[in-house]
């Protein structure tokens, strides 16, 4: 119970029962994985704003520490230094899962480790969920749809995802992490969640995280071309870091497994964000064309059509003003003065 004053339990001694108080658990315990990176941070924050008790676990692959500085200390809060990939045990009452290098760079890296990442795991955290009885939240992506044969995408399209290719350690290792997920609601009648979230930016992303809304940032801010890979025409739909964080809340809190689409429907070609970058941030900045990188998925929208009706949720931040609330905090970490616009 969340009661406040604590329960009485009857506890059996030989032929002797006594009575002992449990203690009162005041708040709801949450475990956020992957807490320490750029949309982990985000939740985290949002978490220990409205009281829970948030523990934040993460090896510090692509995270770090600064990102939840502003946590250290608070009551509410935990941070712990572990790895996914070994077991975990603690008591909680909801999982966020979001450990997983997420940015193309960081995913090819060591990409062995990013597919035992998504699947052991998501094991793991999936059999601490069954054991404490926590309801589960999967961060899933939209490059489970991969090059996708549909646009805009809906969830129940099945995906072109090339088993294979370079991608195919996130893209696969997050296929299966669903299927895992899944399963367990089936097998073990776990509460799960499944969210894919399609391209989302904003303050805190790593400044060598290689994705493209903090490359076009950092370049137009430090005064270096901007960087299209191949001819720019592919599209993505970018998401304002706040409407994520609202929407992946509501599928936790609420009754629906999902999966859902969340992400911002509004789509640009590269070479339009490149624009609006300099728009927004410099527009003196310059382009530059690079060789792009295998499998790159030609286009990206989600149909958010089931989000909106099943959960009333919808984003609120366009991108020129997310990009904006980005240009601070840049700033500060890249120790650039802000450019004249
Ligand atoms: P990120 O790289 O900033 O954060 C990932 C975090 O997980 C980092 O703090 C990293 O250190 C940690 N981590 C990685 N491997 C780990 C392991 N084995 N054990 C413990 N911690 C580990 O990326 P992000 O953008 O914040 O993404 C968070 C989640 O959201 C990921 O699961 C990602 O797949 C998913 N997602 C993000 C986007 C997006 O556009 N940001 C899109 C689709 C899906
Ligand atoms: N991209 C780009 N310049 C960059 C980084 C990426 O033109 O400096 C392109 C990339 O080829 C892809 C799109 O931007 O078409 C989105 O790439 P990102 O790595 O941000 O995310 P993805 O959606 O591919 O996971």
């Amino acid at each position: 119970s969340n009661g406040t004053s604590g329960h009485k339990v009857e506890v059996h001694q030989g032929d002797k029962t006594i009575i002992k108080t449990k203690p009162r658990i005041e708040r709801n315990r949450v475990l956020v994985t992957g807490g320490a990176g750029f949309v982990g941070s985000h939740l985290c924050t949002y978490l220990v704003e409205r009281g829970d008790h948030v523990i934040c676990v993460d090896n510090f692959f692509t995270g770090s520490k600064e990102n939840v500085a502003h946590l250290l200390g608070k009551t509410n809060f935990e941070l712990i230094r572990h790895d996914v990939v070994e077991k975990l045990l603690l008591e909680v009452d909801q999982i966020y899962h979001l450990a997983c290098p997420a940015s193309p760079v960081h995913y090819k890296y060591n990409p062995i480790k990013t597919i035992k990442t998504s699947f052991i795991g998501t094991m793991n955290m999936l059999g601490l969920a069954k054991r404490t009885h926590a309801r589960f939240l999967l961060t899933s992506t939209s490059e489970v749809y991969g090059d996708p044969l549909e646009h805009p995408q809906t969830e129940s399209y099945w995906g072109n995802v090339n088993c294979i290719g370079e991608r195919s350690c996130y893209d696969e290792g997050k296929r299966a992490a669903e299927c895992l997920t899944f399963d367990y609601q089936r097998e073990h009648n776990l509460e799960v969640r499944v969210v894919r979230i399609f391209n989302t930016y904003g303050p805190r992303m790593a400044l060598d995280d290689g994705r493209v809304v903090s490359n076009f940032v950092a370049q137009a801010l430090t005064g270096t071309p901007l960087t299209i890979y191949g001819h720019g025409e592919q599209t993505r739909s970018f998401q304002y870091v706040s409407d994520l964080i609202e929407g992946m809340v509501r599928v936790m809190d609420g009754p629906h497994t999902g999966p859902f689409n969340i992400g911002n429907p509004t789509e640009f070609t590269m070479l339009e964000l490149a624009q609006v970058v300099k728009e927004v941030v410099n527009p003196k900045a310059q382009i530059t064309y690079k060789e792009n990188t295998a499998d790159d998925p030609t286009r990206r929208k989600p149909d958010i059509t089931k989000a909106k009706k099943m959960l009333g949720w919808q984003p609120k931040v366009e991108l020129r003003e997310g990009l904006s609330k980005m240009v601070d905090d840049f700033t500060k970490r890249l120790c650039v003065e802000k450019p004249a616009i």
